[in-house]
């Protein structure tokens, strides 16, 4: 195989044209880490822009009447359809991963009172960790590290894809297990949603979160989302009782009564120009269909994988990512001690970014809509020249 190979593939992509959908300005750069950050998409920087003067700049607070209240849930409505497999109504665009993932675990520990105890694994996300940790100190919770759940086990908190290695779980499987020992399942999917097909509702999903800045490129701090199963959508409450979430928002009552759907679970104010970039991003991925991209996507990590063997494992490296594709997501990892260092050169010397998972973990993401072939090519090769012993 040769670089010539890579740019064949690149000329018989059918997603190759999207690449001109983002800004792109340093055609040298290559970027591998969409899967922390994803690129901007130039469309964004118009409709932003439309809701800064047209929207705030001209209505005002008129357009709270012109759609932005219901822009969370019509939005969410976006996602579920393209990019989550969920049906209308079972999503909201709000807050963070973190206070999202906060909202729905104490959801869950309140509708299994008799239970005390949670899982999640010891290598999750830290954010999800912490949440929980605090949740477990706060309420006199034992937490389960690794562990099956049992008739103890209030919730279970799982990515879909492992940050750190891209392994990606069975949805279907694992959430069907978790129900069988009667705990119910907060899905993380920050490092799925927009890259790998998420079948919530023919999963037989009950909750989820996930972060929006990834894969889909919804821009740093953008709203996160969350999904409540319609069937539990009444059965459940918010921890926080935001006026957002109140039946009659601007009767502006006494009492807390929540409204009787997804819209329960918003807190405050919705982050309307936030919201704005993700209704595009998720509008994007519809378009080019997420099949056509996982197809496109396990093809990239493939390509990778093929140069891992041919370049990185002669020096040292290890694969840290599932060689069967149907196991992984949509970034690559891989792994020496000296991997810090390898990355910051990487970045300083060959124009390559990744990002560093310590202890010794330099991971490469993938985003199928922006990364051609090539770049995956130039990228192994780029990390490979930075590996090499030195001359003499
Ligand atoms: C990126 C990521 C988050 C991010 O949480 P924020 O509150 O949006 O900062 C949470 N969980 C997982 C698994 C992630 O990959």
């Amino acid at each position: 195989m040769d670089r010539s190979d890579a740019e064949e593939l690149d000329r018989a992509d059918e997603l190759a044209p999207f690449r001109e959908r983002f800004v792109i300005d340093d055609p040298d750069l290559v970027y591998a880490n969409g899967n922390s950050l994803g690129r901007l998409p130039r469309e964004t920087v118009e409709r932003v822009a439309d809701v800064l003067t047209h929207h705030w700049g001209s209505r005002l607070a008129r357009s709270w009447d012109d759609g932005w209240l219901d822009e969370a849930q019509r939005v969410g409505d976006v996602l579920a359809a393209g990019v989550l497999g969920a049906r209308p109504g079972e999503v909201l665009v709000c807050d963070s991963t973190t206070v999202n993932l906060y909202k729905l675990a104490v959801a869950a520990l309140d509708a299994r009172p008799d239970r005390r105890s949670v899982v999640v694994a010891s290598h999750e996300f830290p954010t999800d960790r912490y949440v929980l940790q605090g949740l477990a100190q706060q309420r006199g919770l034992a937490l389960q590290w690794d562990g099956e759940p049992d008739r103890d086990t209030a919730l279970c908190v799982r990515s879909l894809v492992d940050y750190r290695t891209g392994a990606r779980a069975d949805l279907a499987a694992r959430t069907a297990a978790d129900r069988a020992a009667g705990a119910l399942t907060v899905w993380d999917l920050s490092h799925a949603a927009g890259v790998v097909p998420v079948e919530l509702d023919a999963a037989g999903v009950d909750l989820a979160v996930g972060c929006t800045y990834k894969y889909l490129c919804a821009g740093p701090g953008a709203p996160a989302f969350l999904y409540v199963r319609t069937e539990l959508q009444q059965q459940l409450q918010s921890p926080i009782w935001g006026w957002f979430g109140q039946r009659h928002q601007f009767a502006m009552g006494p009492a807390y009564d929540p409204q009787p759907d997804i819209r329960r679970f918003h807190a405050g104010t919705s982050p309307i120009v936030g919201i704005a970039a993700v209704d595009v991003s998720a509008a994007l991925v519809a378009e080019a269909g997420i099949d056509r991209m996982r197809a496109k996507s396990t093809a990239l990590t493939s390509l990778a994988i093929d140069r891992f063997d041919a370049w990185l494992a002669p020096l040292g490296f290890t694969l840290a990512t599932p060689r069967d594709p149907n196991q992984r997501g949509g970034h690559v990892s891989v792994c020496r001690a000296d991997g810090a260092e390898l990355c910051a050169r990487a970045r300083d010397e060959e124009q390559l970014i990744t990002d560093f998972r310590p202890p010794d973990m330099v991971r490469l993401g993938f985003p199928p809509l922006d990364t051609r072939f090539v770049d995956v090519w130039d990228a192994m090769e780029r990390l490979s020249r930075v590996s090499r012993p030195a001359p003499g």
